[in-house]
């Protein structure tokens, strides 16, 4: 395992067919650890994944799950598409979220993270006991293995998210804060809601973004390259200094194209290092 230090600078990175090229390729940018995402069609092969992290000395911090048939186009997809809240595809996510967990296990990761969709502001709304039910039992299941169940910011304001957290009552229930989501989604200012979620936040994305365009209801905000949008990345990193956080930061660009990608994701690690 590398030394890492505190507020180490990682990156969120999806799982692609070759393992081992993929992290020789986040090696040759410098960076040594980050969270590993795999969508519903990825193929949970822990042997390959295993060797690439041990010949490349790399560590994984978290793995995140996506699920087929999810849509980020705009909030309402969001809304019907994301996470637990659809019910049509609640019994198939919960069978795949288990395959996740034991994937990560076997790659000695100690924490869990996806999106659990959008939870609804009233608890009395039909989905949220099923939600939070499932959450419930998908946290004791990663608990079984010694892992951390991570819900990840911005499709609530903070203060809902809080109070779910607080009805899931699970010890091992922990938050990947991601600043860049609270504007993307609209749902509150980002270091305000950090302050009030941060005793439970165990990782955080390095993600920046705009509001969304008010003359568009239900649009989404826009992602942008890590310290041009509006997150204030250097007052962001100041803050989780300030309140003395001291796990990962992982660079999440949402940048496309082969070369563009790495690119961003080289300058947004050197922007990061320069301000931890
Ligand atoms: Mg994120």
């Amino acid at each position: 395992m590398p030394t890492l230090k505190e507020l180490e600078i990682g990156v969120f990175f999806w799982a692609e067919p070759d393992a081992l090229a993929t992290v020789r390729t986040l090696r040759s940018l410098g960076v040594q650890s980050g969270q590993l995402g795999v969508d519903g069609s990825a193929n949970l092969d822990a042997r390959a994944w295993r060797a690439a992290l041990q010949a490349e000395d790399f560590h994984l911090w978290t793995v995140f799950a996506a699920y087929d048939g999810e849509s980020y186009a705009d909030i309402p997809t969001v809304e019907r598409t994301v996470g637990f809240v659809p019910e049509a595809t609640r019994a198939a996510r919960e069978v795949r979220t288990r395959q996740v967990i034991d994937f990560a296990a076997a790659l000695g990761v100690k924490s869990f993270g996806c999106h659990v969709g959008c939870i609804p502001s009233s608890k009395s709304h039909p989905i949220y006991q099923p939600v939070l039910q499932l959450v419930r039992r998908v946290a004791d299941y990663a608990a079984s293995y010694g892992m951390t169940f991570c819900l990840e910011t911005g499709q609530e304001p903070a203060e809902e998210l809080l109070s779910f957290f607080e009805d899931a009552a699970r010890p091992n229930l922990r938050i990947n804060f991601d600043p860049a989501n609270m504007i993307l989604y609209g749902s509150g200012e980002p270091i305000a809601a950090f302050r009030l979620l941060r005793k439970h936040v165990v990782s955080v994305h390095g993600k920046d973004g705009d509001w969304p365009d008010p003359a568009k209801p239900g649009a989404l905000g826009t992602e942008k390259p890590l310290g041009t949008g509006s997150v204030n990345i250097p007052k962001f990193m100041s803050t989780l200094k300030e309140t003395g956080y001291t796990g990962p930061v992982c660079v999440e660009t949402g940048v496309h194209g082969e070369q563009q990608r790495w690119t961003a994701l080289k300058q947004a690690v050197e922007l990061l290092n320069s301000l931890r």
